[in-house]
């Protein structure tokens, strides 16, 4: 993919990049006052939401058109950037009439390859920079997806947001973070920058900082954070919100770790290591091969006495001694459980397959 370097569309971005302002446009007084509060923060982008996709009706779902005119208020008065989630087409024509500068595509939009296929088919032809943000559920296709049509419409000037993935189960957080995901967004794809969204992840503004901080050291782009002047009263995601007061003292205590250094005594040290850790990886899948050479040729005898390839007793016993192993060793049994329900997996799919050519060839040699 063809995407534009960061600073080409958020000029004299110091990474990382801070994109803060309310959920929810309000009023033009509240968009006004938080982009006074947040401008000495020295923010590269200023959001506000004017269409909220809320996920039962009822709930305050946007100021609308309106809060379009405040934020042209807003960028006169302060020469702030404004950006502003679209959800489909009409959406995308009525930001660039009012001169946007980015637009963003919401988590309940991304699921939706109709929704994002039109909105891509809207900015087509158009130099507007487009930020998406993952999926409601964790499918880094989808997201991947999103990302390609909206590049596919021509446009390089290109962002993710991860902002958690939603859970039935009741979770310390609003939304997971599965930081795996947008670590594997930013393997295919090292050029795209990637923010993160503390905000819709945490759902409560006291666990801010450490996710926050937790996207620092991950070497996240940026983040996007909500502010509110008065944030209990806010129309939407009052309890997320922090004021623009609060976001300084947050990012005065965020630790912004360097990407590499020069140091020779640390560079030849992290050397040594990693060729270390090399060994011990390729000495682990060697052992992995040998144990897979053994799971066969159990195969191969289990299907010449008719056994079944699952022995729950068997499974019950490498679960518990695998357990005390970890314990014995210092090690997460979380880890290590992982770890070999993998390897029993794939022990039994290769035994299954072992079985199934036998089986073919004993059936051929029958005819
Ligand atoms: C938002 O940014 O206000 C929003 C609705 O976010 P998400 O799409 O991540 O839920
Ligand atoms: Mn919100």
């Amino acid at each position: 993919m063809d995407i534009a370097p960061l600073d080409s569309w958020i000029p004299g971005s110091r990474r990382p990049v801070l994109i803060s302002g309310p959920c929810s446009a309000e009023s033009e007084e509240q968009v006004l006052q938080i982009a006074r509060e947040l401008l000495p923060l020295g923010i590269n982008l200023y959001r506000a939401g004017i269409w909220k996709p809320r996920t039962r009706p009822g709930a305050f779902e946007g100021i609308g058109e309106v809060g379009l005119r405040w934020l042209q208020t807003m960028k006169q008065e302060t020469g702030l950037k404004a950006c502003v989630e679209v959800a489909n087409a009409h959406h995308v024509e009525l930001c660039l009439e009012a001169g946007i500068d980015v637009l963003w595509v919401g988590a309940r939009s991304t699921v939706n390859p109709f929704t994002v296929q039109e909105i891509a088919d809207a900015v087509k032809g158009v130099d507007i920079p487009v930020m998406v943000k993952n999926p409601v559920n964790p499918d880094l296709n989808l997201w991947i997806g999103a990302i390609e049509r909206i590049h596919n419409a021509g446009i390089t000037k290109l962002a993710a947001i991860h902002r958690g993935f939603s859970s039935y189960e009741k979770i310390k957080y609003r939304n997971r973070p599965m930081w795996e995901i947008p670590i594997e967004l930013r393997r295919i794809f090292p050029n795209l920058p990637v923010f993160c969204d503390p905000s819709h992840i945490t759902g409560k503004r006291e666990y801010l900082q450490e996710v926050a901080q937790k996207a620092y050291d991950l070497d996240f782009d940026g983040l996007m954070l909500e502010s509110h002047c008065n944030p209990d009263k806010a129309l939407s995601d009052n309890e997320q919100q922090i004021t623009p007061t609060n976001l300084a003292l947050l990012m005065g205590k965020l630790i912004v770790r360097r990407r590499n250094t020069d140091d020779e005594q640390f560079n030849t040290t992290l050397e040594q290591m990693r060729a270390l850790i090399d060994q011990q990886d390729e000495e682990l899948v060697r052992i992995l091969r040998e144990r897979m050479t053994v799971v066969e040729q159990i195969g191969h005898i289990k299907q010449e006495q008719n056994i079944t390839i699952l022995q729950p007793e068997r499974w019950n016993e490498i679960f518990n001694t695998r357990t005390d192993w970890a314990k014995k060793h210092n090690l997460s049994e979380d880890l290590v459980l992982r770890i070999f329900q993998l390897i029993h997996q794939e022990s039994i799919r290769k035994q299954t397959e072992v079985m199934r050519n036998n089986e073919k060839q004993d059936i051929r040699n029958a005819i």
